[in-house]
């Protein structure tokens, strides 16, 4: 028996090596492969190619499925894509493998709460502050949230279909029932035209000790972060239905553009979008631009109205608006739509534009405002 031992045992090993020697290098070299897919899916997310990032870190987790960091990247390039339920699972994913992982509870607080799940953010801030509690930022949001759940829990709510109303201020029923009526008006009627409706309820503030007035198209009002909410003041609001309508219509145009692409759409896209989306809002800004007679050169409106001054403004939110009905006009709501997606998925402009639109993006340029001086 002794004698098959020790015949035997230089076999085995020979095998247990020879298994060795082939097995490790592919495991590693896997390493290096899933390394390299990461590597390009964070070069992807700081170039802003988030589709690119997205495809770069599932060929990473299909090597590597345990690496948190990966779903993490995953998360971040679905939620940068405006996929809230897929940045969920990934982060969620991460989370799982790696519960200290502050930057994942970060990202998925966030999401939770531009879902509308502040109760699930709360959760997940919570959670994290337990393992980071001198985390500024984490510390900072939840104790912002826990206010603002405070607030939802104390003032009066309305709940329709698709949207609840919060008061900022006296609650105000008649113009609740209101301003759900026009909401879900707008629902089917700007979600069915662009063949895209939220993924969860909205979030509808009414501050109700702020006279109501066209913010749609305030400078200030643009400044101010949109964040997933619709806030708009509305004292009185009820004697003017039309106005009330038209903007409810323009901020839930803003709010399913945001759900398409979270990031990077050019401030003459959103606003004129969501001024093209308002009863009437075409026609007013062909008055606007006759009456203004004077235009904008086009790159002052790509990034944000901010600064301009009241006459500036309108001239800007109605050549935005002009222009963008002109697109759909050109190549119909859906491939507007289409070219939203090709910008969330971090498609360089111009050339997502000369694809969709059939059109050279100089001469787009100059139909949307005057030539630069420079
Ligand atoms: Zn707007």
């Amino acid at each position: 028996m002794s004698g098959a031992r020790v015949r035997f045992a230089p076999i085995v090993l020979m095998l247990l090596t020879g298994l060795l020697v082939t097995a490790m290098p592919v495991a590693s070299q896997d390493r290096l492969k899933a390394a390299s897919h990461a590597r390009a899916g964070w070069a992807a997310v700081r170039a802003g190619r988030h589709q690119v990032a997205a495809d770069a870190f599932d060929d990473a987790i299909r090597i590597t499925p345990k690496d948190a960091s990966l779903h993490y990247g995953a998360g971040l390039a679905a939620w940068m894509q405006g996929q809230s339920q897929r940045a969920q699972v990934e982060l969620r994913e991460a989370l799982a493998l790696a519960p200290e992982y502050t930057e994942a509870s970060l990202l998925l607080g966030e999401v939770l709460y531009r879902a509308n799940d502040l109760e699930g953010a709360i959760v997940v801030y919570e959670q994290a502050a337990t393992r980071a509690p001198t985390h500024l930022p984490l510390t900072t949001r939840l104790e912002e949230w826990r206010k603002e759940a405070a607030l939802h829990r104390d003032f009066y709510q309305a709940q329709g279909s698709h949207f609840t109303v919060l008061f900022e201020g006296p609650a105000d029923e008649p113009l609740a029932a209101k301003a759900i009526e026009l909401l879900e008006h707008a629902y089917w009627r700007v979600g069915g035209e662009m063949g895209v409706f939220p993924e969860h309820i909205i979030t509808v503030v009414l501050a109700t000790r702020q006279q109501f007035r066209d913010i749609t198209r305030s400078p200030d009002w643009a400044a101010a972060a949109f964040d997933g909410r619709i806030k708009i003041p509305v004292s009185g609001a009820l004697r003017q239905p039309e106005e009330l309508e038209r903007i409810l219509a323009h901020e839930f145009t803003h709010a399913l553009i945001r759900t398409i692409a979270p990031r990077g759409v050019p401030t003459w896209l959103n606003e004129g979008l969501a001024v093209a989306m308002e009863p009437g809002g075409v026609a007013s800004s062909v008055d606007d631009l006759k009456d203004l007679k004077s235009r904008l050169p086009a790159s002052r409106l790509a990034s944000g109205f901010a600064g301009l001054s009241g006459r500036d403004a309108r001239a800007a939110y109605a050549q935005s608006a002009t222009a963008a009905q002109a697109l759909i006009e050109r190549q119909g709501v859906p491939a507007v739509v289409a070219l939203l997606r090709d910008i969330a998925r971090g498609d360089p402009l111009p050339e997502a534009f000369e694809y969709r639109m059939l059109m050279p993006w100089r001469d787009f340029l100059a139909v949307l405002g005057e030539p630069d001086q420079r």
